[in-house]
């Protein structure tokens, strides 16, 4: 039988973080020394006091489906973080609960964007805003940045990207995979431009808000009364409370977005997750002193790996002051022959490292970036070592 499977689906670029896990669980299963530096992943545990809140709910019987935007207790929970860190306001009708963050930004796509509507992403953006976009008809446009710049996007040039098709402005802060953080003065700069353009929604995501290395204040567009009725704030717990595998993400946003999202919701997945839900509650109810230890730690090896980087000559780096991403320029390497392989572009460099090294990176292409490549440093001190000890030698 020929291929009868959609346009849609034919088109859709596959993400290139988890088929660069996926190829790096593989090429382990044969038998590799694969280091795999190229998920988003925290390597720490669930905190005990969370996994414990799951177990308990598992006793209380939480099994039946919960209302579609989540449970009041958990949305009643999100408000009060809202408050707590951001200073946001929100009422519960303005909440959904999500299966992830990746279905909440899905969900806000679906429900704006018509076919054509233009979106602006500053690059490098992360992976999936582009193609969730398209899945929703929506057309991405990528405004370039600079490393100089620390890959942050300029007022002149968010200005200059505005079309009579623009519907959205996405980004996230701090930034995967730049690890930027847009201060509430360059957040205010971007809003005095938006001011002139009121039918642009925004989609600030801050799901790396707690990782944070204390050089910029997390701030939040909404926070600013001229934008709050025009932003949707996105958020989760899968980095920050190592809960990857948990998939709980939220908004906070417009009333009648967050409806629309609701919708949508009751007729592809229901609500997320009832257990999931339910230790979620206490994660985002405890104080955030309790997860810090995992920030120190992501910030000692940002340290390291940055110092391990900066003595290999070609890789040249940002600081990056949230997230656990470095995201080096390595166009120095193009058009260089190693071990028989010349590297033309990100993607070579990234395929000869996983072949070369045995280390598992991503192309920054996927961020809508060729100069770079994205690595995690969300892996123990002994591997990050290893793989840039390896990375090293397979440059030099
Ligand atoms: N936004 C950003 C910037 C991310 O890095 C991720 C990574 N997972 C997501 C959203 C999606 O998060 P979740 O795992 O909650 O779906
Ligand atoms: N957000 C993580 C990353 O960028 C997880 C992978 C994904 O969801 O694409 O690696």
């Amino acid at each position: 039988m020929s291929n009868q499977l959609s346009d849609r689906i034919n088109n859709l670029a596959t993400s290139a973080t988890l088929a660069m896990a996926a190829k790096a669980r593989e090429l382990r299963g044969e038998g590799k020394d694969i280091i795999g530096l190229s998920l988003g992943e925290p390597d720490f545990n669930t905190p005990d006091y969370i996994k414990d809140a799951a177990i308990q709910a598992v006793n209380d019987n939480y099994n039946s489906y919960s209302p579609v935007d989540g449970y009041v207790e958990l949305k009643e929970a999100i408000i009060t973080k809202f408050k707590r860190d951001n200073n946001l306001t929100y009422t519960l009708p303005q909440i959904v609960v999500s299966t992830g963050a990746k279905q909440a930004l899905y969900n806000v796509a679906q429900v704006c964007l018509n076919k054509g509507d233009e979106v602006i992403l500053p690059c490098p953006y992360w992976v999936s805003y582009s193609d969730i976009v398209k899945l929703a008809d929506g057309v991405p446009v990528e405004v370039k940045t600079s490393l100089e710049n620390d890959f942050k996007m300029t007022p002149e040039q968010l200005e200059a990207a505005i079309t009579p098709k623009t519907k959205m402005l996405w980004y996230s802060s701090p930034c995967n995979p730049s690890g930027s953080i847009y201060s509430k003065e360059e957040l205010r700069g971007l809003a005095d431009v938006l001011k002139k353009h009121p039918q642009i929604v925004v989609v600030s995501d801050e799901i790396y808000e707690h990782i944070n290395y204390g050089v910029t204040a997390h701030a939040s567009m909404a926070e600013f009364e001229d934008m709050y009725d025009r932003t949707v704030t996105v958020n989760g717990v899968a980095k920050a409370f190592a809960m990857t595998g948990w998939r709980i993400g939220y908004i906070g946003a417009p009333a009648y977005i967050a409806r629309a999202c609701n919708k949508l919701q009751g007729q592809v997945t229901s609500g997320s997750n009832c257990i999931a839900q339910r230790a979620v509650i206490t994660a985002l109810t405890e104080p955030v002193s309790r997860i810090q230890y995992m920030v120190d730690k992501f910030q000692e090896r940002r340290t390291l790996i940055l110092g391990l980087l900066n003595d290999i000559p070609g890789f040249k780096c940002n600081e990056p002051e949230g997230a656990f991403y470095v995201y080096p320029d390595v166009t120095a390497y193009f058009g260089k022959t190693f071990n028989g392989t010349t590297i033309n572009n990100a993607s070579d460099f990234a395929m000869y490292l996983l072949e070369n090294a045995n280390v598992a990176t991503v192309t920054g292409d996927a961020f809508g970036n060729g100069n770079c490549i994205r690595i995690s440093y969300a892996a123990s001190e002994d591997q990050i070592k290893e793989a840039i000890a390896r990375i090293k030698k397979a440059v030099s």
